[in-house]
């Protein structure tokens, strides 16, 4: 049925998320970075509590409940807030916006996230892929000479777990011919933000999610924030109503109740750093993480073997089966009982 697609599309491979189990099933799911903390109780209460009129009219085009609560939580103007059925939606919004062909490309460091080089693909545009250092310090030279329509960083990254400095950003920001898009997904596990760059530079713009941070991946909610003269370019190509009146109501409850999750966050930290240590005591490699996953390389086992035989006992982590990631696993962090699952089914396998 080729022929009924554009040669672009036929020629891609489409993304392929983590494995998605069934609720209810007993697996153990380490794989997709979700938080093992239920939502904000008041993010419930607003669900529970949803008048049947928001659902029976069309959203809020601009979502602008959950606007005031981004700029009531970061201090940030309202109308320099864009909200997206997830960052994913944003990133999508973007790349249309501004990519295309070979002229106006995507560029982006290697490893990342694996959907900049779908939405790329998709819009028929070139996807310029610069290879981190080793030590994944930032091609920051090449980045710049590939001179992006977009350039995408993530910080902290996936899978790598690691910050990129903000004078490198500030750098980026100051020498791309386009926009610098900081995707900051993970950003309320880190020790820093960049997020002081959108006042700095009208071409940057910052994406966060709720599905990390907040624990509520289930309700497909990010924004972006950025100069609105910026905004203005991607308000004209988002669906009219691409965050829904559900999502809007849940989402400003939650931004706006910072203490339970910076309690979640706070949790999740302390445990990183237990399973890291208890990681490097069974002689794997663990990459210093901004995140809430590690990134691992696994001894006296094959990354690949490892991933198979966890599954096997219903335990979920990501193996990566390309150059430089296929020696390694990325595991989330689960609360300190999951955690511990985990490191008993490893003790268990290798011996
Ligand atoms: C999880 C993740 C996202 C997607 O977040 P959603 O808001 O759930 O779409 C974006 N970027 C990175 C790097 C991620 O890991």
């Amino acid at each position: 049925m080729t022929r009924l697609f554009r040669p672009a599309v036929n020629a891609m491979r489409g993304y392929v998320p983590g494995e998605q189990p069934k609720p209810g099933s007993p697996i153990l799911k380490l794989n997709s970075n979700e938080n093992p903390y239920p939502p904000s109780p008041k993010a419930m209460a607003a669900l529970r509590s949803l008048d049947s009129e928001r659902l029976r009219r069309y959203p809020d085009p601009f979502a602008r409940e959950f606007c005031q609560a981004v700029s009531d939580a970061l201090d940030v103007p309202a109308d320099w807030v864009i909200v997206g059925n997830g960052s994913d939606d944003l990133l999508n919004l973007l790349i249309r916006a501004c990519a295309e062909d070979d002229t106006r490309q995507v560029v982006y460091p290697m490893p990342t996230y694996v959907l900049y080089r779908t939405l790329a693909e998709i819009q028929s545009s070139r996807a310029a892929e610069v290879p981190y250092a080793d030590d994944f310090r930032l091609p920051l030279e090449a980045l710049v000479a590939a001179a992006g329509a977009v350039t995408l960083i993530a910080t902290p990254n996936s899978p790598s777990g690691h910050c990129v400095p903000i004078a490198e950003l500030r750098q980026l920001a100051q020498r791309l011919p386009g926009i610098l898009a900081i995707d900051e997904a993970y950003v309320d596990f880190a020790d820093q933000t960049p997020l002081a760059l959108v006042r700095e530079f009208d071409n940057v713009i910052v994406l966060r999610t709720l599905s990390k941070g907040y624990s509520l991946a289930g309700l497909r909610l990010g924004f972006a924030i950025a100069n609105p003269s910026l905004l203005s370019g991607l308000f004209k190509v988002k669906d009219s109503y691409n965050v829904d009146a559900v999502a809007i109501a849940v989402g400003a409850a939650a931004i706006r109740d910072q203490a339970y999750k910076n309690h979640c966050v706070a949790q999740i930290r302390t445990a990183r750093t237990q399973l890291a240590t208890t990681l490097e005591q069974l002689g794997f490699t663990v990459w210093p993480s901004q995140t809430n996953f590690l990134l691992v390389r696994p001894a006296g086992a094959k990354a690949e073997t490892l991933y198979q035989q966890l599954k096997s006992q219903n335990i979920l982590v990501r193996y990566f089966n390309q150059p430089g990631l296929d020696d390694k696993l990325r595991i989330t962090i689960g609360t300190g009982e999951q955690n511990h699952t985990l490191v008993q089914a490893i003790n268990g396998l290798l011996g």
